[in-house]
């Protein structure tokens, strides 16, 4: 029970590395917001945790500020605290420049970045009134080394270690620590449209020899959401299985 009674709220929790992290942190203890753009996927992961856990579902699209406010509103009538925010949500829309329309450009700025500032400016008088609390954002080892065809994409997760050292600094007064997480190639939906090439290829240029699981990211969240991590702050952990070295 390594997050015994911890209120956790996870954004994008009703599909890939979001659902099993709630899921694995319903195991553990926790009290689990899935929160999630899609009604269907997100109630879905809530009738799982109630196997053997607690949680609700909370309908959210990260990149609208009423929306974030409203779950934190609802957070604290059903559970009266908030230890730990996970900014997880975040979708591809990938083009080469030449051919990345403003739309594209717009849709992944608002959701990967803005949604970000969002929701943890929504949690933060919470958890400074707390006198603590903890933020994971979800960047990607493509905010790191970049990557062909995801220029919005990178910019967002670059943007998020940003946030994060900045956070980290001006929060951690508060009680409040900030960190990241930079997974490498994980299987989830987001990646199922990658043909067999690339995938191999991915493999082949990871030491480990592999491609990520959904659990190896929902570990690492799990070690900086438990108190475990309790004078890590303002870093960037790579789950990439060597990828970036
Ligand atoms: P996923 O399987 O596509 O799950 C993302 C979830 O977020 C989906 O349920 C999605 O709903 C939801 N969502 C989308 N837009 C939202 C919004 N505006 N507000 C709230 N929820 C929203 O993705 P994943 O692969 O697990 O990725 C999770 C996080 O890890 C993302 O931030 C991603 O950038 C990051 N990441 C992933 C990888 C990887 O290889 N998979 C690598 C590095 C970083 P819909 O299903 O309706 O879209």
């Amino acid at each position: 029970m390594r997050l015994e009674n911890k209120v956790i709220i996870i954004t994008g929790a009703g599909s890939g590395i979001g659902k099993e992290t709630a899921l694995l942190f319903a195991r553990e203890g926790a009290k689990v917001v899935v929160a999630d753009m899609n009604e269907r996927a997100g109630e879905e992961t809530v009738v799982e945790i109630k196997k053997n856990g607690e949680g609700i579902f909370i309908k959210l699209d990260v990149s609208n500020r009423e929306q974030a406010k409203e779950m934190v509103k609802i957070t604290l009538e059903k559970y009266g605290k908030i230890d730990v925010l996970i900014n997880n949500a975040g979708i591809v829309q990938d083009a080469f420049l030449s051919k990345m329309t403003e739309d594209q450009w717009d849709k992944v700025i608002n959701i990967n970045l803005k949604g970000v500032f969002n929701c943890t400016q929504a949690v933060v008088e919470v958890m400074m009134n707390q006198g603590k609390g903890v933020i994971i954002n979800t960047s990607s080892i493509v905010g790191l080394n970049g990557n062909v065809g995801q220029v919005n994409y990178a910019a967002t997760k670059a943007g998020l270690i940003g946030m994060t050292k900045t956070l980290a600094k001006e929060l951690g007064k508060k009680g409040i620590r900030v960190n990241a997480v930079a997974p490498g190639f994980i299987t989830t939906p987001m990646t199922s449209n990658v043909p067999d090439k690339i995938l191999e290829m991915m493999k082949e240029k990871t030491p480990l020899r592999r491609l990520g699981e959904v659990k190896d990211v929902a570990y690492a969240y799990m070690y900086l959401a438990s108190d475990e991590s309790n004078f890590v702050n303002g870093a960037v952990l790579c789950v990439d299985g060597g990828l970036v070295i």
